[in-house]
């Protein structure tokens, strides 16, 4: 176990989890994150600051984004090694249309620019934000997704309204509107970590 790596710290699935929980626990105390996942799926991060549930887009709205932009989501079967894209579109619902937006403006771009080509690499949420990371690309086009990325920080990630970074005590952020923040305060146990 302990040997695969993403960009973010290691994946490991519920069975090693279980099966090496202390030494994991140690390794989350010295500042190392993991990411558990269930059936191939990340499933929740364990991280210095708590154990947070992986969000993820629903099949409907990941299925017409592969369809609608297939060549730009091409690296979706690869092994995880090669494109995170295995993962799925990592964010919530609330986010499909920028995400969705962001992918028509890369397949314009490089529609217009061929030597802009590009894979993308991993879809998610980050620290309240989305994050759409590419392999390839120039630097316009990464610059544009970044500004692009920017908006989430003002869309409920859940619903799509107008929304604001919240942050909860052990440190978890998220980006939700005042309609959806009250649901996910109820998610909020101090005692989580023990449900694994
Ligand atoms: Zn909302």
């Amino acid at each position: 176990m302990l040997d695969r790596r993403s960009d973010e710290g290691q994946t490991i699935t519920m069975t090693e989890l279980r099966r090496h929980f202390h030494k994991i626990m140690n390794r989350v105390a010295a500042g190392q994150e993991f990411i558990v996942t269930m059936r191939g799926n990340p499933t929740v991060r364990i991280s210095p600051i708590g154990v947070k549930e992986v969000p993820s887009m629903n099949k409907e709205n990941t299925e017409r984004l592969y369809s609608d932009f297939d060549h730009l989501f091409r690296d979706r079967n690869k092994p995880e090694k090669e494109s995170l894209m295995c993962w799925g579109f990592t964010c919530g619902d609330g986010w499909f249309p920028l995400v969705y937006a962001i992918a028509r403006m890369i397949t314009e771009y490089v529609k217009a620019h061929p030597e802009a080509e590009c894979a993308a690499f991993q879809v998610k949420e980050k620290f309240g934000g989305l994050r759409f990371y590419i392999r390839g690309g120039d630097d316009t086009l990464h610059r544009m997704i970044w500004e692009e990325a920017q908006k989430s920080f003002a869309i409920c990630e859940t619903c799509s309204a107008p929304a604001i970074v919240r942050t909860s005590p052990t440190g978890a952020v998220r980006t939700l509107c005042d309609g959806c923040y009250p649901a996910w305060r109820t998610t909020w146990r101090p005692e989580s970590a023990r449900l694994i």
